[in-house]
């Protein structure tokens, strides 16, 4: 492809992606399509001689976009959202046509010097006092990855990346059963061992039980073994559990414990200040992370992580090998140097175009109304003779069963999932398969919660 071509097929690609987003809504949000049905459309092998775009394009359109999944479907109420606003993925499709690399301030200055405002933007628009600094990971799981290594080394005083672990103490994390499956996968691959991950009994309301916590590291001590850290949750994935923050600093404070928030989908809530005491104290930890691609708009990935001394970061996975010094590295930030990976991508354009184009305020308006339709939704399922809610909204997540139990609540799901209209995911709560409805589509608007509810209804009342 030349230059020419490239221009034609660019246009073709952005007059296919705007089309894809004005008819959507009629497609199955969930793929149709059973394993394997896409593997048998693709040639077994690469073609010796190039074919041009032309017939490539024509197969991504037969094939692709009906084995997909639509996240951008406004009546996508599974997982929680993944949002990508139409400014995010211009912003996207910019970073791209530079195919910026982004891993030094050399080699992508602008990148660098937009993130760390970016990050600051984000900061001030969730309330964090200054002081935190931080980096745009690509996921939380990463952010979550980096604050345990870091909480591993410190409680190590950064002996484990230079002797390794194997004549170290027993290392102990702390999280309530509520943290998302990223914090078990954190502490098996920081060599902690995921036997040492100790997961702290919750309160009635699903919170981490402050004093069960203090027990867990006096016990812990007494044993000889060496408390790390402990890892919070503002928003858990299964029902939206909220950890009750400032409790826990107490303790984390008090025990001398490196401390990380896992906010990753309910920090983008943290934008509206009437939502703020769901994490109260979080201004006290040492690491908090939150997604922007989930809630807040900014196309997948992007990942705030803060960082109350980066420099603990950066002493736990920053290496600067000769080829990568450049001069006066002391007074620049080089990102790389801030997590796993060495090369990244410039993340921060999406969050610049997606703050300034919509405002603060503007997307203020898509959380509240999703909270209100949330509050809503739910009141009009718990009345509805065949089905129970059984946790009650935790900002724009509630789940609910079948009265007739499990059984008949995952036959409602699938049957739901099957007809394509709406899509929803199950959870397990206390024992039971619960469906777990979450609202945040940054389309959805309150005609098709309603929908959303009307095909539930339907669906209930067919099984009975
Ligand atoms: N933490 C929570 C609370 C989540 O809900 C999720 C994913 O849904 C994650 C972490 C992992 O997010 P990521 O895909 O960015 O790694």
């Amino acid at each position: 492809m030349d230059r020419k071509d490239y221009r034609h097929w660019a246009h073709k690609a952005a007059d296919w992606g705007a089309s894809y987003l004005e008819d959507v809504v009629d497609r199955p949000v969930r793929a149709q399509v059973s394993p394997g049905e896409i593997a048998a459309l693709i040639g077994d092998g690469p073609p010796e001689a190039g074919e041009g775009i032309e017939p490539v394009f024509a197969d991504f359109e037969r094939i692709v976009p009906d084995g997909m999944t639509h996240w951008q479907h406004p009546r996508f109420f599974a997982y929680f959202p993944a949002n990508a606003a139409p400014v995010s993925m211009i912003a996207d499709m910019l970073t791209t046509q530079m195919a910026a690399q982004c891993m030094l301030w050399q080699t992508s200055p602008a990148a660098t010097e937009i993130e760390i405002k970016m990050v600051d933007w984000l900061r001030q628009a969730i309330g964090l006092p200054g002081g935190f600094k931080g980096t745009l990971q690509d996921s939380a799981t990463t952010a979550t990855f980096c604050a345990v290594l870091t909480m591993r080394e410190k409680a190590l005083d950064w002996a484990g990346n230079r002797d390794g672990l194997s004549s170290g103490p027993r290392l102990r994390v702390y999280a309530s059963a509520q943290t998302h499956s990223s914090i078990d996968k954190a502490v098996q691959l920081a060599g902690i061992g995921r036997e040492n991950l100790v997961k702290i009994p919750t309160r009635a309301d699903y919170g981490m039980d402050p004093a069960a916590l203090a027990e867990a590291i006096a016990a812990d001590r007494a044993a000889g073994h060496t408390p790390a850290g402990i890892v919070i949750c503002t928003g858990g994935t299964s029902i939206g559990a909220m950890d009750p923050v400032a409790e826990i600093m107490d303790v984390a404070e008090a025990e001398g414990l490196y401390t990380h928030v896992d906010a990753a989908w309910a920090g983008s809530a943290m934008i509206c200040p009437e939502y703020r005491h769901f994490w109260d104290g979080a201004e006290r930890a040492d690491s908090i992370v939150f997604n922007p691609h989930k809630w807040l708009g900014a196309q997948f990935e992007c990942s705030a992580h803060f960082l109350r001394d980066p420099g603990e970061l950066i002493r736990t996975v920053g290496l600067r090998p000769d080829y990568l010094k450049g001069p006066g590295d002391e007074d620049i930030v080089n990102f790389n140097e801030w997590s796993v990976p060495l090369g990244r991508r410039f993340r921060a354009l999406k969050v610049w175009f997606l703050l300034r184009a919509y405002g603060l305020d503007g997307l203020r308006a898509r959380i509240r109304d999703h909270v209100a339709w949330t509050e809503e939704a739910c009141e009009r399922l718990r009345a509805h003779d065949r089905l129970e809610i059984v946790t009650e909204p935790s900002l724009s997540l509630f789940t609910f069963a079948h009265v007739d139990g499990d059984g008949p609540t995952q036959a409602l799901l699938e049957a739901l999932n099957d007809d394509g209209r709406i899509y929803l995911t199950q959870t397990s709560h206390k024992g039971r398969y619960v469906i777990r409805m979450s609202i945040g589509q940054f389309d959805t608007a309150r005609e098709d919660v309603v929908y959303g509810c009307d095909v539930i209804e339907e669906m209930a009342e067919k099984l009975t």
